[in-house]
C-alpha cells in the first residue's frame, strides 16, 4: 500500500506552489497526500521567514507533531525559507526532526526521503543550485482537480531591499527559459487548466541572465497565444522595473486580467530610500496614473510596511496620503519585522512596538473603508466570472473571480466549474461580492 504525506504550508504563493510541486514529485515515489497529519508517514512543514510571526509558527508546528514521530515513527521534515536559513541548526535544536530541505533542493526530496527510510540518518540539504534544476517543470502525475494553476517563471531576487530576507533564502534572481514555461502552460491547459498565475519575486525582471533575448512583456504575449487558455495573471511586480511595454500589455493582450499587485512599502521618500527601493512616491504615483490611462478598469493591490526604522509621524502621513490618492482595491499591510542578516536589522532608529501597532490599526481602518467602497462600485454590474469551484464558506454556493480578481459567490451547479459565466453583482462585502447568474450577454453599464 502507498504511503501518506501531509504538508503544512506557511507564507506566500511561492510556498503554496512549492508544496504542490513537492506533492507531484512524491506521487512518483508512491506517496499520496493526506489532509490528516495523524495518518501521515511523512510530515513536511513548508516554512516562511519573511516576518517573525510565520517563522515562529514552525516551532509550534514541530511541537504539535512530536507525538506522531513517537507513536507512528513518522518522518518529519522542514522545507522552505526557515530551512534554508537555519540549516543544521534546526537539526541540533529539534532532536526528533529528520530532514531539513532548502529552497533549491526540492528535486532531491524523494532520494533524501528514501535515505532516511533506509538508514534512519538525519539529513540537511541547503546548497544553492547554480544549474537552476530546482526550477524545472514538475507536472502532475494524476488528473488535475483544478482549473487554475501557478507557474513559476523565475525565482530569487537581486534587489536586496534593506528589510527583506528573500535574496538570502531564495538566492539570486534566476529566470526559466521561455520554452520550458510555454510547454508547462500548454501541458496544464491539456489537463483542463484555464487560468495561470505566473510567479516570481520580481516578474518584471524576467529574462535577465537567459541565453535568449526576452522580456516579460514578450513572454506574456507568447502565453496569450496559447489556445484553450482563458486568463493570465502574474505576481509580484516591482515598481522600479515596471516597464512601458508591460503597462501596454494591459491594452494589447486579451487574456491578461485587469489587476496588478504593485507593492509600494512606504509613501515617504526618506523611508523608500532607506529601504533601498529605487523609486519615489511621485514616480510610483506616475506609474499608477499610466496604468489607469492604459487600462481604466484595472484593479490595484499592494503591500505596505509600517514602523520601518526612522519612520516619523510625517513619513507615516505620506503613506496614508499615497493610500488615499491611489485608493487601492486591497492592501496587505505589515508591521516592520527585523530580519537577521538584512541591512535594516542593524539600523538603530527603531520605532516602538506600540507606535507600529497604532499606525497599522489606523492604516487598516482607512483601507477597510476604501476596499468596501471599491467593492460597492461593482454592485449592479454584470461581470465575467471564472468559476473555480465550491465556496468554502457555504457549500451550496460556487465561487469564482472577476477579471479584476474580486471573489464572487453565487448559487449554481458544479458543471459550471472551469467556465466563465455572466454574473450580476448584487451586494458588496469587505472581502467578496455576492451575485447571481445573468442569462443576458456580458457588458458593463456606462461608468
Ligand atoms: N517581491 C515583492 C516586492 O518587491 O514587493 C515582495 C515579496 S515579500 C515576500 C512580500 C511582502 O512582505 C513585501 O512586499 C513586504 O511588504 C513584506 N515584508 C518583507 N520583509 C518584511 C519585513 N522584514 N517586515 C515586514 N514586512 C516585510
Ligand atoms: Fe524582497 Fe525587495 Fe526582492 Fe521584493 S524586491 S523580494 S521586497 S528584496
Amino acid at each position: 500500500m502507498g504511503k501518506r504525506v501531509y504538508i503544512e504550508t506557511y507564507g506566500c504563493q511561492m510556498n503554496e506552489h512549492d508544496s504542490e510541486r513537492i506533492l507531484r514529485l512524491l506521487e512518483g515515489s508512491h506517496y499520496l497526500e493526506t489532509k490528516n497529519a495523524q495518518e501521515a508517514d511523512f510530515i513536511l512543514i513548508n516554512t516562511c521567514s519573511v516576518r517573525e510571526k510565520p517563522e515562529h509558527k514552525v516551532y509550534s508546528a514541530l511541537g504539535r507533531f512530536k507525538w506522531l514521530k513517537e507513536k507512528r515513527g513518522a518522518v518529519i521534515g522542514v522545507a522552505g525559507c526557515v530551512a534554508q536559513q537555519e540549516g543544521d541548526r534546526l537539526l541540533d535544536r529539534i532532536p526528533y526532526l529528520d530532514m531539513v530541505i532548502g529552497t533549491h533542493a526540492i528535486p532531491m526530496l524523494p532520494q533524501l526521503l528514501q535515505k532516511i527510510e533506509v538508514s534512519g540518518e538525519r539529513v540537511c540539504e541547503t546548497g544553492f543550485d547554480p544549474e537552476g534544476n530546482y526550477l524545472k517543470t514538475i507536472l502532475p502525475q494524476k488528473p488535475l482537480d483544478k482549473v487554475r494553476s501557478y507557474v513559476t517563471i523565475m525565482q530569487g531576487c537581486d534587489h536586496f531591499c534593506s528589510f527583506c530576507i528573500v535574496p538570502y533564502v531564495r538566492g539570486r534572481e534566476r529566470s526559466r527559459p521561455s520554452r520550458e514555461i510555454i510547454e508547462e502552460v500548454e501541458r496544464l491547459v491539456e489537463m483542463g487548466v484555464k487560468e495561470v498565475c505566473l510567479l516570481g519575486q520580481n516578474v518584471n525582471g524576467y529574462g535577465k541572465g537567459l541565453k535568449e533575448e526576452i522580456r516579460f512583456s514578450e513572454l506574456l504575449r507568447r502565453i496569450n497565444d496559447i489556445d484553450g487558455l482563458d486568463r493570465i495573471r502574474f505576481t509580484t511586480s516591482h515598481p522600479r522595473d515596471l516597464s512601458d511595454e508591460l503597462i501596454q500589455a494591459y491594452s494589447n493582450l486579451s487574456k491578461l486580467c485587469e489587476h496588478i499587485h504593485l507593492p509600494f512599502q512606504s509613501g515617504s521618500d526618506k523611508i523608500l530610500q532607506a529601504m533601498h527601493r529605487g523609486y519615489t512616491k511621485a514616480s510610483y504615483l506616475e506609474k499608477i496614473d499610466c496604468l489607469k490611462r492604459v487600462c481604466p478598469s484595472i484593479a490595484v493591490t499592494a503591500d505596505v510596511i509600517v514602523g520601518f526604522p526612522g519612520e516619523e509621524e510625517k513619513d507615516f502621513e505620506e503613506t496614508l496620503n499615497l493610500i488615499q490618492k491611489v485608493r487601492f482595491d486591497d492592501l496587505f499591510s505589515f508591521k516592520y519585522s527585523p530580519r537577521k542578516g538584512t541591512r535594516a536589522a542593524q539600523f538603530t532608529d527603531k520605532v516602538e512596538e506600540k507606535v507600529k501597532q497604532d499606525r497599522l490599526s489606523v492604516l487598516q481602518e482607512i483601507q477597510k473603508e476604501i476596499t468596501l467602497q471599491k467593492n460597492q462600485e461593482w454592485e449592479g454590474r454584470v461581470e465575467e466570472v471564472f468559476v473555480e469551484g465550491r465556496s468554502k464558506q457555504s457549500p451550496q454556493d460556487l465561487t469564482g473571480r472577476t477579471r479584476s480578481n474580486k471573489i464572487v459567490n453565487f448559487e449554481g451547479s458544479l458543471d459550471l466549474v472551469g467556465k466563465t459565466v455572466p454574473i450580476k453583482i448584487l451586494k458588496a462585502y469587505p472581502h467578496s461580492l455576492r451575485g447571481e447568474i445573468q442569462r443576458l450577454e456580458f457588458g458593463r453599464p456606462p461608468q
